[in-house]
């Protein structure tokens, strides 16, 4: 009896984690050309994922992972495929493999990973901090795209979070509260989450505002703000050095003439920036990064699935604006990560 019980859960078991695909699928298409274009985005989205993992983040990029990420472009600009089971497949199993990295101990370098549009999280020996982690959600659609408990997980792991713009695609209060109620530092700019408690807002409109973070461990992060805007909204630029001496620049959605007003001098007021994590449809890409003068460049901001399809940045459209910058530039999908040494 015992035995029979164990053999039907094991066949429960194996029911419930086995693939759509795995699950033999009618392949029978006349007269279901729905049907027929849901199989073949189940297959293409599968190929892009083993793809991505086959040939992971390099400066610039081999044909194999450019196929796969325009692969991508080509799925997330067809309409039909958002919120499908096959597209949050997609993102589980690269945000999963994210986290099982992250859980991982890491002892050297700087780590970046990217969770999702400009989700990045960014690790050294000493400290793990997030910058917009939000969930997002497809345009039309109330599920959040990266799954609410692989997000719980991944702020668990993180020591801080820095909030460039009060957009939802940036800031996610129901993420935020993880950080506060765990007493974890989080820093945004003045008109986000105004009256939340545990938020410390900072920007100084005429000079960069520099200050220390102090995270749980007692060590510390050194940060420096700069007041940028996002159209005609507030948007801090976050440029942040951990424990170990590595910088970040996070950009947030820093879109407009008038940042050209710092851009081109803020590498001489600001630590040598290690990576830059930009907005890949920032005005004049090519013109700003110099401005930055980063070691490595790292594009966000990709396939946002909360906007239309003029405004969901394909990949290889990163590919195209960065192709003359002399700059190492690693164009990343979600779920995947990046380090540097
Ligand atoms: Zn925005
Ligand atoms: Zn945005």
């Amino acid at each position: 009896m015992k035995l029979a019980k164990a053999l039907l859960g094991l066949l429960l078991a194996l029911c419930i984690v086995a693939p759509l695909s795995a699950q033999k699928k009618s392949l029978k298409f006349h007269g279901k050309p729905d049907y027929y274009l849901e199989c073949q985005s189940e297959a293409l989205f599968k190929v892009a994922d083993e793809g991505l993992d086959a040939y992971p983040p390099v400066v610039g990029a081999p044909i194999e992972r450019r196929l796969a990420l325009y692969n991508l472009d080509g799925l997330l600009h067809d309409t039909r495929n958002d919120n499908t089971e096959a597209f949050r497949g997609f993102v589980t199993s690269r945000v999963t493999k994210l986290l099982a990295d992250l859980e991982k101990p890491f002892k050297r370098g700087l780590r970046v990973y990217k969770i999702y549009n400009e989700a990045f999280v960014v690790r050294t020996k000493n400290a793990t901090i997030a910058f917009d982690f939000s969930r997002c959600r497809c345009r039309g659609h109330k599920d959040p795209i990266v799954p609410t408990e692989l997000a719980e997980k991944i702020a668990a792991k993180c020591d801080a979070l820095f909030l460039t713009h009060r957009h939802g695609d940036h800031v996610d209060s129901y993420i935020v509260d993880l950080f506060v109620k765990a007493g974890k530092p989080v820093v945004a700019a003045p008109n986000v989450l105004v009256d939340k408690e545990g938020v410390t807002h900072r920007r100084e409109e005429d000079d960069i505002d520099n200050f220390e973070v102090k995270l749980k461990s007692g060590k510390s992060l050194k940060v420096a703000v700069v007041a940028a805007i996002h159209g005609k909204l507030m948007n801090n630029v976050y440029v942040v050095t951990t424990p170990d001496k590595y910088t970040v620049c996070h950009t947030g959605d820093m879109s407009g003439k008038s940042n050209f007003k710092w851009i081109p001098t803020i590498k001489d007021k600001v630590a040598k920036i290690d990576a830059l994590l930009v907005n890949c449809w920032t005005g004049s890409i090519a013109k700003a990064i110099p401005g930055f003068d980063p070691r490595y460049v790292i594009t966000g901001h990709e396939n946002e699935m909360g906007h239309t399809i003029d405004h969901r940045e394909a990949y290889w459209l990163s590919f195209t604006k960065l192709a003359n910058v002399d700059y190492k530039y690693v164009v990343m999908a979600w779920g995947e990560w990046f380090t540097i040494k």
